[in-house]
């Protein structure tokens, strides 16, 4: 892990190269020659320039051992610079994970220091035409090639598609099925049979590279497969979702930030009907606010996790899930906001919201789709849910509602009134029989990770009141603020759960007419509608922090 000094000045570093190579006039220009800035990207890979590979590299290997929390702070702010470049530094990792992971000591020195000491770009090649979400269905294979009796090589064959760095890389990753299963090489590039396609016209994170490679009899050796024992791929590829997904949560609330820092300055200055657009209630209480507090829901989330990995307490493949899902669907939502914040400006390629906007979209998508983590957080929930038979998340309200007798403003209430209501509504599933419906099991998956956020921001909220946040987390709002955030942010998931949680339940016929008002008051709707009540003074206040102005009664219509 990185000493805060040494994170802080990592941080500074960043950002002034951004600022020195990556000014506004910059981007729009290489994202309209829709071109990755090979040089730039090399520059920040290269240990005698920026070197920002080298926080990801452990400190054995000539890196400097960057712990998950670092990480995410460094992939924070890549993210609020450029989508795509991040994106770039991001495929590095990606591709030197089954490395770090499963590699034999020897494939570990050899890589890794090769990262470190040569800025060396790698690319990760696990999906293909016909294997995305589902990596099982993967077709490239690789045979052995047998000499006197032993296995000397491997011959692949196959197609790899959208990989990131396809084009620029100096050695790629790549998943392929062996007798004994789907297992990683290492593949350089200038290998004889293997080759890539131009990159690809895409929609948005267009400074960075992407390309489908083609495999025609690539030989290899035997020591390019990865930990030397076949068979091993997926789960090698499983080992580090925990850890990746927290990047690409990271790439979500950044993105999201950034275009929410250029609303928030526009609309300070921007005059209409005689007053700036900051003082529109009707403005900032529907553009502004709501997504800061679903971004900070995110952060909160994400903290906690890389917090929990940094301490060891293993991958944490499902809150890597819920990170991942709450922070690019908030980052995406922000930055489509950002574009409405600035109307007609907002709508030009000059202001760059709307690149932000195309950017951010690839979160949902790449690194598993949010539809994906819907299903990975609902399935392995519903397996706690089984397992203490219904009682793991009114154990989760009951901790908060301890939270609460501590700390009352925190929102904890409201967060423990979404997580019982989430224990309910998973009982009447069970019992009911309704994740035969793949649509109640993913909507499951979408409350969990909401009602999962709440407590989560309602502890962030508590800790920053006591003055014991991690000594890295982000702080630029202070612990009233940062409770308002909560207490809006609980009473939107508690809403969503009960609200949405009854119609699709009923809709699936779990909810007979009989049952309903019992059921409503399971739920404890009225409750949840009674915690709405302060909402619109809480926005207020949240807009009169966010504006840096001093708070008042009321805001002009
Ligand atoms: C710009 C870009 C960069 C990328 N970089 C890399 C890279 O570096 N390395 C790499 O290996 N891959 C990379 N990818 C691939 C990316 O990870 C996949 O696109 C992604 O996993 C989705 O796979 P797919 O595109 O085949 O979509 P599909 O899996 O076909 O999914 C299409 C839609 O169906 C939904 N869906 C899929 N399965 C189910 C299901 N069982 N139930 C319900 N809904 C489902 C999905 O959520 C999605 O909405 C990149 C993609 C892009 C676009």
């Amino acid at each position: 892990m990185l000493a805060h000094k040494t994170l802080k000045l990592s941080l500074k570093s960043l950002k002034e190269f951004a600022k020195k190579r990556l000014p506004d006039e910059t981007l729009v220009e290489l994202d309209e020659r829709d071109e990755c800035p090979l040089d730039i990207v090399r520059d920040m890979c290269s240990p005698d320039k920026l070197g920002i590979q080298l926080l990801f590299i452990p400190e054995e290997f000539g890196g400097m051992g960057g712990g998950t929390f670092d990480v995410y702070c460094v992939c924070e702010e890549m993210a609020r610079i450029d989508l795509g470049i991040a994106t770039s530094v991001l495929a590095t990792f990606l591709g030197s994970d089954p490395i770090t992971v499963g590699a034999t000591p020897e494939q570990k020195k050899l890589w890794l220091s090769r990262i470190a000491e040569e800025g060396l770009l790698f690319a990760y090649g696990a999906t293909e035409p016909e294997a995305g979400s589902d990596l099982a269905a993967l077709r490239t294979t690789a045979e052995p090639v047998m000499q006197d009796g032993r296995v000397v090589g491997f011959r692949i064959n196959g197609n790899k598609q959208w990989i990131s760095n396809g084009g620029i890389a100096g050695a790629y990753t790549v998943l392929a099925s062996t007798p004994s299963g789907p297992s990683w090489f290492v593949v350089e590039s200038g290998t004889k049979g293997f080759t890539h396609d131009e990159p690809e016209n895409k929609h948005g994170i267009r400074l960075s590279n992407t390309a489908a490679l083609a495999f025609n009899d690539v030989y290899v050796d035997a020591d390019r497969l990865v930990g030397g024992v076949p068979g091993q791929g997926l789960n090698q590829a499983q080992a580090v979702f925990g850890y990746t997904r927290l990047m690409v949560a990271a790439f979500g609330l950044g993105a999201g930030w950034a275009a929410l820092d250029r609303a928030i300055p526009y609309s300070n200055k921007r005059i209409q009907a005689g007053a700036p657009l900051s003082e529109k209630q009707g403005y900032t209480h529907k553009l502004i606010v709501p997504h800061v507090a679903r971004l900070e829901a995110a952060r909160a989330y994400i903290e906690e996790t890389a917090e929990r990995i940094d301490s060891g307490e293993g991958s944490l493949n499902t809150e890597g899930a819920i990170a991942k899902y709450m922070a690019t669907e908030a980052g995406n939502a922000a930055a489509e906001a950002a574009i409405q914040a600035l109307g007609g400006y907002g709508y030009t390629h000059e202001y760059l919201v709307e690149k932000i906007s195309r950017d951010v979209r690839i979160t949902t998508i790449y690194e598993g789709t949010s539809e994906i983590m819907e299903m990975t957080i609902a399935r392995d929930r519903w397996q706690l849910h089984l397992k203490t038979r219904g009682q793991h998340y009114h154990d989760r309200a009951r901790e908060l509602e301890d939270l609460h007798a501590r700390h009352k403003d925190v929102g904890a209430d409201t967060a423990a009134l979404a997580n019982h209501a989430l224990a309910e509504l998973m009982e009447k599933a069970r019992i009911a029989r309704l994740t035969r419906y793949q649509h109640i099991l993913l909507r499951l998956g979408e409350w969990i990770a909401f009602a999962e956020c709440a407590g989560s921001l309602a502890r962030r909220a508590a800790r920053s009141a006591e003055n014991k946040l991690h000594e890295k987390a982000n702080r630029r709002f202070d612990s009233a603020a940062a409770s308002a955030l909560s207490r809006v942010f609980a009473r939107e998931a508690a809403l969503k759960v009960v609200t949405e949680g009854l119609r699709w339940l009923t809709a699936a016929g779990g909810v007979n007419d009989s049952e309903m008002s019992a059921f409503e008051a399971m739920l404890k709707i009225p409750a949840v509608h009674h915690a709405q009540a302060g909402l619109i003074s809480d926005m207020d206040f949240i807009t009169d922090v966010l504006y840096a102005r001093a708070a008042k009664p009321a805001i002009a219509a």
